[in-house]
């Protein structure tokens, strides 16, 4: 029996024994098993936890001798709860998260076995940085990687079966000081949005010292059987499916959104969902997607560093856990073609340590103005750098949802709902005009009760803008299901800490010159909404309008991967990271060689994948039907019935003959157009290639005529699981 059919077979056995999830009240075992700073708090001296806790607070690197305390008190805490070993825990580029594990264990001088957890092994590790990606960093500098300690993501512990790991957060930079990972430039974005906030939050109050950018991603993905993914090769290796008909009903009926959550994976998500409390991840919402088979769950916001982890861990904890009820999640962007696929929004905003959303509007005109500077400053970010949040979420993956009249369009534009745009208009119209204490009624406007009955209201919402603004908070859309946030988040607070920057140094030009406060502020968001109004957009991001009038305005829309990282490495992105201290030139050279390899290497797999499925599933099998067909017509022929009885098979024959020439011939032609794509010196034309002279000409092609096929041959016979079984078996 075929693997497909054997699943399908095995398929209720595999439901039943579906895992109860004892139920748990939450903050029962809420942050169990992370060391926050309550529980540092028993297992720390005052010296180590008051070190401990304003390096949290401030970023302030701690000494060693206190490090070895914290160490400790690690060790004692996590010995307690069972753990074993340790690792550094880290996001390198591949977009996965990377453990090396070391036991406490260790041999004194004599011989004599003790357990030990020192400063030096918390601080810094060295795993073997030439298999993680560089972008030739490594050929560059000679750097081997460490991983440092970042303190201000506490440490966790990660369950696995029965083993138990101390994970300690860390970043992973070369000995010359190159970031190799995703967290050390998030961090460096971080601290420069805060820098140039602060300075602008001044304005308006001196007692806001700190401000932090926040973070609520929504996560949506798939949940298939183990054994029918196990029988897809290509689910297995590349996380999407490569082939596969349509199914009868596919989301037509749209029956799946808000519908009850099948039995079998509310249980995997209540166990995925108690895993991820006792490591402290705020897990809020869980509910169905539009596709069938397909799911969403999203946390309570939370500071956009801790966010970030937190969604990695997630990603991991749900992997492994799916794995316990004898399923797969797929978290790739686009699994099944014809279904939608999967992005992961990111609800992004900023607060002060006075308490204050500054994407909030206000109560009073004075806080009114500091929402109005916020906001659009937002847009002028967005506007004058487009290109580099389009190439922050460039992807493979993501390239097949980008403007594929389901997700938000690879144009990026800015929705802000009728009333503040009506706002915004006011405002520009007084061109020419200055502003004075009349427009005092501007800073009046009753902006914080009208929006929130406005925006709030899901009719108000335009679920097809890449950014929108959601009331309290924008909300970046086109991030891909897959993605590490911390890609476009450090993109996102990058420019907002550039555009700030350049906001208040204009500011203070104008009141140097005289003005009033609070006119210079008004006269330099009013310049602002000028400049960047183009890349505001009401209207259908689906529609082909959209396309034609975004051309128009002059606003990117660059629907590949390896062209929208150009954006990366323009003179503009060198100085805006550089002078923001995220990247150094060599630092983004190296990223975007990697964003290209990254993207290249996929497309690559994916074609190889295919050939493979082609050439030992597919042929082979319509080769048995076309055998069947032709013993069938021979013996129709033998018993001497006239033509016309087996008419119907020969042309059925004559069609997967057909389907099968093309694939055998399509095959053999990708497979040279490799060779010739892989003779590309440069990086970024080898991706070019593959996207326009591998993907762009074979994929679809060669997967019309497997599709074909599959309508045509046997049921019986084909041996990978269909859509209709993928996507509804459960
Ligand atoms: P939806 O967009 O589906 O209506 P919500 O508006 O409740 O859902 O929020 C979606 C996500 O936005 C949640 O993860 C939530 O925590 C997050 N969020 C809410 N406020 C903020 C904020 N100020 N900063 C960042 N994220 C936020
Ligand atoms: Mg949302």
């Amino acid at each position: 029996m075929s693997l497909r059919f054997s699943a399908i077979n095995n398929l209720s056995d595999a439901a039943n024994v579906a895992k109860t999830v004892p139920n748990t009240k939450i903050t029962a075992i809420f942050g169990e098993n992370v060391f926050t700073l309550k529980t540092a708090r028993e297992f720390l001296s005052d010296e180590a936890f008051k070190s401990l806790s304003s390096s949290v607070k401030s970023g302030k690197k701690i000494d060693r001798s206190v490090a070895n305390q914290i160490a400790n008190g690690l060790r004692a805490w996590a010995e307690a709860k069972g753990v074993t070993h340790f690792t550094h825990w880290f996001q390198p580029l591949t977009g996965t998260t990377a453990e090396k594990h070391d036991s406490f264990f260790t041999l004194k001088s004599d011989g004599t076995a003790i357990e030990e957890f020192d400063g030096a092994a918390l601080v810094q590790q060295e795993p073997d940085a030439s298999s993680f990606p560089n972008g030739g960093l490594r050929a560059t500098f000679e750097a081997r990687g460490y991983t440092a300690w970042d303190p201000s993501s506490p440490a966790f512990i990660m369950e696995i079966g029965q083993g138990k790991t101390l994970c300690i957060p860390t970043i992973f930079i070369s000995y010359t000081g190159e970031s190799l990972d995703y967290k050390a430039p998030l961090l460096k974005a971080l601290e420069a949005l805060n820098k140039s906030a602060i300075d602008v939050c001044n304005y308006f109050d001196k007692n806001i010292s700190k401000v932090t950018a926040t973070l609520g991603w929504e996560q949506e993905y798939f949940v298939i059987d183990e054994g029918l993914a196990n029988a897809r090769p290509d689910l297995v290796q590349c996380g999407r499916t490569v082939f596969g008909a349509s199914p009868a009903k596919g989301q037509q009926l749209e029956d799946h959104y808000f519908g009850s959550i099948p039995e079998r994976t509310y249980a995997f998500m209540r166990d995925f969902e108690a895993e991820s409390y006792k490591l402290g991840i705020p897990l809020r919402t869980r509910h169905n997607e539009v596709a069938p088979a397909q799911f969403e769950c999203a946390p309570i916001f939370e500071e956009v560093s801790i966010a970030v982890d937190h969604n990695t861990l997630l990603m991991d904890v749900m992997d492994r856990v799916a794995r316990r009820h004898h399923l797969r999640v797929l978290i790739h962007e686009k699994p099944f073609a014809g279904i939608n696929g999967s992005g992961k929004h990111n609800n992004w905003s900023m607060s002060t340590d006075t308490g204050v959303n500054l994407l909030a509007p206000g109560k009073t005109p004075k806080t009114n103005l500091m929402f109005l500077t916020f906001f659009v400053n937002t847009i002028k970010a967005v506007h004058d750098y487009a290109d580099l949040l389009r190439a922050s979420i460039a992807s493979a993956g993501n390239d097949h949802r980008l403007g594929a009249n389901e997700a938000p369009p690879a144009i990026i534009s800015v929705f802000v709902g009728q009333y503040l745009a009506k706002v915004l208009g006011e405002i520009e119209t007084r061109v020419g005009d200055k502003f004075d204490e009349q427009d005092e009624a501007i800073l009046k406007l009753d902006i914080h009760k009208s929006i929130p009955e406005l925006l709030l209201d899901n009719t108000d919402r335009n679920r097809t803008s890449p950014f929108a603004f959601t009331g309290n908070k924008f909300e970046f859309r086109a991030v891909g299901s897959g993605a590490n946030c911390a890609n476009a988040m450090t993109t996102l607070n990058s420019i907002m800490a550039e555009t700030l920057k350049t906001f208040k140094a204009d500011v203070d030009g104008l009141i140097e010159k005289g003005e009033k406060k609070e006119i210079a502020i008004m006269q330099t968001l009013q310049k602002y909404i000028i400049e960047s109004k183009k890349v505001l957009f009401e209207g259908d991001g689906y529609s082909e309008e959209w396309h034609k009038e975004a051309a128009k305005r002059g606003l990117p829309n660059i629907p590949t991967t390896p062209l929208a990282l150009d954006a990366m490495v323009t003179e503009k992105a060198k100085k805006l990271f550089e002078t923001n201290h995220v990247y150094s030139h060599t630092e983004l050279e190296a990223r975007h060689e990697i964003e290209l390899e990254k993207y290249l290497k996929k497309v690559q797999i994916e074609a190889r994948i295919m050939g493979d499925l082609a050439l030992n599933h597919i042929i082979p099998t319509a080769i048995k039907y076309q055998n069947e067909l032709v013993s069938n017509i021979n013996g129709l022929k033998a018993v001497g019935l006239p033509e016309t009885s087996y008419s119907s098979q020969l042309a059925i024959l004559n069609e997967v003959t057909a389907h099968v020439h093309v694939i055998y011939t399509k095959v053999n032609e990708l497979v040279e157009a490799r060779k010739v794509a892989n003779s590309i010196e440069s990086t970024r034309e080898r991706a070019i290639a593959y996207c326009s002279q591998i993907k762009d000409v074979y994929f679809d092609e060669i997967r019309y005529h497997v599709d074909k096929l599959e309508q045509l041959v046997d049921d019986e016979q084909w041996s990978l699981p269909k859509y209709r079984e993928l996507l509804f078996l459960r």
